[in-house]
């Protein structure tokens, strides 16, 4: 049946009586500021949550509050970011402090409204932060939760489509709205009903794997179990294939110093920084070509192994070389304007290991550097 149509208010209590005994301790919910609440979730978004708590433990301690993140330099917190991918959510986190800083003075907005007005906020994470910090009946509908109620409904939409996503939104307002107070022995905190919604998906009604039902709150009117239906549900409509890209790596090193470069800043990992790596499989002779023509005198070329790196809708497979150059710069002007073109600059390899956020899409090869 469609979710609508399924009897919500009776798993409500059997869920927050659940959440109470089996709620995991995680460091963002013993004290679930807007701040806190903010900073866990979107860390959360494409990471798990065991490597999210070292991020979040080293994130906070360096940026405790709105403020410091406002004030926080480029490097500074794309570094603390370093590992975790998908460094637009960074940048975000920024700029919706600064946004917060200018138009609320710096004190976190409550209404629901403002707060999705930030920059990075949609309306799952609006959500997350109204009912987890603020105790707000507003719903935080992410895959995980459309998962465990499509199967708690019995319901075969596809939960690819925004206008599913936007019906449990309206499904599970209503609900919270109704039950907020107490009402026919209901009575729903909306900080815990949403927690124990995310965490009953990844606990118990698991994304891969068959669900542990024999652990559920639900498992008595739960329309997957009682019909056998958990391996349809829920459906979910293929996404498209990821477009395959073929780069060649450079780790160009001159002495104690390696070469890097900033990548654009729009587009994928905007802004940060790269090693040096052209379109395409090359072989040594045509590597050997290209730092040539930039004024580089290579001493020793060495093929370094294969990687992958798998973002969502692209996918690099790339090879490597390690090329030792010789120190004395004998570069022409020309070729010194190829390289600034390029946006090659040479740094203390110590200082790019400390210092530059080099993303992991480049691990396999920056461990040479
Ligand atoms: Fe998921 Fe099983 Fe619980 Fe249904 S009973 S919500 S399928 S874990």
């Amino acid at each position: 049946m469609k979710l609508e149509e399924f009897p919500l208010s009776g798993a409500v209590m059997p869920l927050q009586e659940w959440f109470s005994v089996h709620a995991r301790v995680l460091p963002w919910r013993s004290d679930p500021t807007p701040y806190h609440v903010w900073i866990s979730e979107i860390m959360l978004q494409q990471t798990r949550v065991e490597a999210v708590k070292a991020y979040y433990a080293r994130f906070i301690a360096a940026l405790p509050g709105v403020e410091e993140l406002a004030a926080c330099p480029e490097d500074v917190y794309m570094k603390l970011w370093e590992g975790l991918g998908y460094y637009s959510r960074v940048r975000n986190l920024h700029t919706a402090a600064c946004q917060i800083m200018e138009k609320y003075g710096g004190k976190f907005p409550e209404e629901e409204g403002a707060i999705r007005s930030l920059k990075g906020i949609g309306s799952y994470t609006a959500g997350a932060i109204c009912s987890i910090a603020f105790g707000k009946p507003v719903p935080a509908v992410d895959g995980n939760v459309l998962r465990v109620l499509m199967r708690l409904a019995g319901d075969d939409s596809d939960i690819m489509l925004q206008t599913t996503r936007r019906r449990t939104e309206t499904v599970l307002r209503a609900l919270m709205e109704r039950y907020q107070t107490e009402t026919e022995g209901i009575r729903l905190n909306p900080a815990v009903f949403s927690q124990a919604l995310m965490e009953l998906g990844a606990l118990v009604c698991v994304p891969n794997g068959e669900p542990k039902c024999e652990k559920c709150p639900w498992q008595e009117f739960c329309q997957a179990k009682l019909l056998n239906k958990w391996q349809e549900l829920p459906v979910k409509k293929k996404a498209k294939g990821r477009r395959i890209e073929e780069r060649t790596v450079l780790v160009l090193k001159d002495g104690e110093r390696a070469a890097i470069r900033k990548r654009p800043a729009k587009g994928l990992l905007a802004g940060l920084y790269e090693l040096p790596n052209l379109e395409g499989h090359l072989n040594s002779k045509a590597v050997l070509a290209y730092a040539r023509r930039l004024g580089f005198r290579p001493l020793r070329i060495q093929p370094l192994e294969a990687a992958k790196h798998i973002f969502s809708h692209v996918e690099w497979h790339m090879i490597g070389y390690e090329l030792k150059l010789e120190e004395e710069e004998l570069a022409s002007e020309e070729q010194k304007q190829m390289r600034k073109k390029e946006g090659i600059l040479f740094a203390d390899a110590k200082r790019i290991r400390e210092s530059y956020a080099i993303p992991t899409a480049f691990g396999a090869y920056a461990k040479y550097i």
